[in-house]
């Protein structure tokens, strides 16, 4: 690299980036990627759940025996048949009679945000979303400029009353609610299914669109998780998914299904910023689809990952200190915990990264710089042993500032910034 330093750019940024910056928490995460440190910080999937070797000659025949259309490029929505399989998909989830003409193939959900951005929200402009929320929907509302407001949840998912005060409170002009229904990331929590019918009448009486990502339906532990809300309602509501999690989160394929009229914006915008999704990673998810038992791959990772997630309550269950209170998600990926008072997730974070132990702070998941409290823990990477021992370290920094805070009182924080999502948010290997 060059001796130039950022500071020579600075004033050349588009107003778009200029409000990003990075944290000394970003710093932390480099760290915990290191085997010595147990990583409850991250996102991903199990990958060494798939049949591996399977995959790799399905692959190898995608480029020996359909190169010619799997290496070339391809069309801006995504080839037909990937989008044919993409509502067989989705009608297991109970969304029947999707049309291929209105899904758009995007590279994975985090491009489908992405677009929905990029088509609706100018500088601004206020979107409403669960608090707390997805870290990588914060960066893209961030870099659209939109102000976020977060509406509660409880145990049940968001709140209507709260979802009705703050349309209210913003006069009525949130551009859209963004929402994740089903095994909330990071909260963990689902919306039950008598608030799924009130959010919806909530935002039909108010003309409010809906975006309802949903990377994490097909992850029940518990039963079938409740239907997504569009398919309840087709009219205004915009529904994201992604292979990531019932696949493979390295091919980066997912899909936004939009109301018609809205489609070809889509197409337009993604066509702008990557001209056609990937062809190759397309039929890698096609063939598999059409070829492979996903079904039977679903239930796998399910079954790893209830396994898991019981592993981390037990674990919490057992060691954590009294005053700690955590989410008991019936599905997905993530635990949300909630310290005892006078614990700051933020602060603790190098002391427990020392203990070599890592987690999300809560602050990642919210525009406002609250969450300080709280922190996201993820069971879906770690073997049961290697959570427990996670969590025991965990415990032990939480009884040692505890400990601290009884003898000292309050320990001089390092200088707090108001918290930025996009900035404390872990690197996207981690997301
Ligand atoms: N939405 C939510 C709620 C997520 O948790 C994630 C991944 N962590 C994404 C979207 C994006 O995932 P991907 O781009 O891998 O499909």
């Amino acid at each position: 690299m060059s001796g130039t330093t950022q500071d020579d750019y600075t004033d050349r940024y588009s107003r778009r980036v200029r409000g990003m910056t990075t944290s000394e928490i970003r710093a932390l995460f480099s760290v915990a990627s290191r085997p010595e440190v147990v990583s409850l910080a991250g996102g991903s999937p199990y990958i060494a759940a798939l049949p591996l070797d399977a995959v790799g000659e399905m692959l190898g025949r995608l480029a020996s025996d359909h190169g010619a259309t799997s290496l070339q490029y391809g069309i801006g929505q995504g080839t037909v048949e990937l989008r044919e399989r993409i509502c067989e998909v989705m009608s297991l989830s109970g969304i029947e009679g999707a049309s291929p003409d209105d899904v758009v193939v995007t590279v994975g959900g985090q491009q489908a945000l992405d677009l929905i951005a990029r088509v609706f929200l100018d500088p601004g402009d206020v979107v409403l979303a669960e608090g707390p929320t997805y870290v990588g929907a914060l960066g893209v509302f961030q870099a659209a400029q939109a102000q976020v407001r977060h509406v509660a949840m409880d145990a049940e998912g968001l709140i209507p009353a709260a979802l009705s005060q703050a349309l209210a409170d913003c006069g009525g002009r949130a551009k859209f609610l963004y929402t994740i229904p089903t095994y909330q990331n990071p909260a963990g929590v689902t919306l039950s299914e008598a608030r799924r019918e009130e959010v919806l009448d909530i935002c039909s009486r108010h003309g409010l669109l809906v975006v309802e990502d949903d990377p994490y339906g097909m992850l029940s532990f518990e039963g079938d998780a409740p239907r997504p809300l569009r398919a309840r309602r087709r009219e205004g509501v915009f529904y994201l998914s992604t292979f990531s999690k019932t696949f493979a989160p390295g091919l980066r394929v997912g899909w936004v299904l939009a109301p018609h009229a809205v489609r070809e914006k889509l197409v337009m915008a993604s066509e702008a910023s990557i001209l056609c999704p990937s062809a190759f990673a397309q039929g890698a998810v096609t063939q598999y689809l059409s070829t492979m038992p996903w079904r039977e791959q679903i239930k796998v990772y399910r079954e790893v990952y209830r396994e898991r997630r019981d592993a981390l309550l037990s674990a919490l269950d057992d060691l954590m200190p009294g005053g700690t209170t955590w989410t008991n998600p019936a599905g997905g990926l993530f635990v949300w915990a909630t310290l005892p008072e006078g614990l700051d997730s933020k602060a603790m974070m190098p002391r427990a990264i020392a203990a070599r132990v890592a987690y999300v702070p809560g602050t990642g998941f919210y525009a406002d710089g609250t969450g300080t409290t709280n922190m996201r823990l993820n069971f879906s990477f770690s073997a049961p042993d290697r959570l427990r021992e996670g969590v025991r370290r965990l415990a032990g920094v939480m009884e040692q500032e505890l400990a601290m805070r009884a003898v000292f009182g309050a320990v001089a924080e390092p200088r707090r910034r108001r918290g930025s999502a996009a900035a404390d948010a872990p690197g996207p290997d981690l997301a």
